[in-house]
């Protein structure tokens, strides 16, 4: 798989700037679409609350990141 970082400079190779810092979700409560941030720094697998943005009910949200730093992502109702 080359070319997909032929325009990265070849120094930055951490591995940190690959990851997903947003995700798409639809809300649990009022089924809206939202893209919420992602914070990588906070580890491999996260679980926080969050508030809907459309709503403002309070989400249960799951992150895992897989080994090439893409985002698995569930919201459920906390
Ligand atoms: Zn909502």
């Amino acid at each position: 798989m080359q070319g997909w970082e032929d325009s990265d400079d070849s120094a930055s190779s951490s591995e940190a700037d690959a990851w997903d810092t947003e995700a798409d979700v639809s809300c649990p409560y009022c089924g809206e679409g939202v893209t919420i941030g992602l914070d990588p720094g906070g580890g491999q697998v996260q679980a926080y609350v969050e508030d809907c943005e459309v709503c403002c009910r309070p989400w249960r949200v799951h992150v895992r990141y897989d080994d090439r730093g893409a985002a698995e992502v569930e919201v459920e109702p906390a």
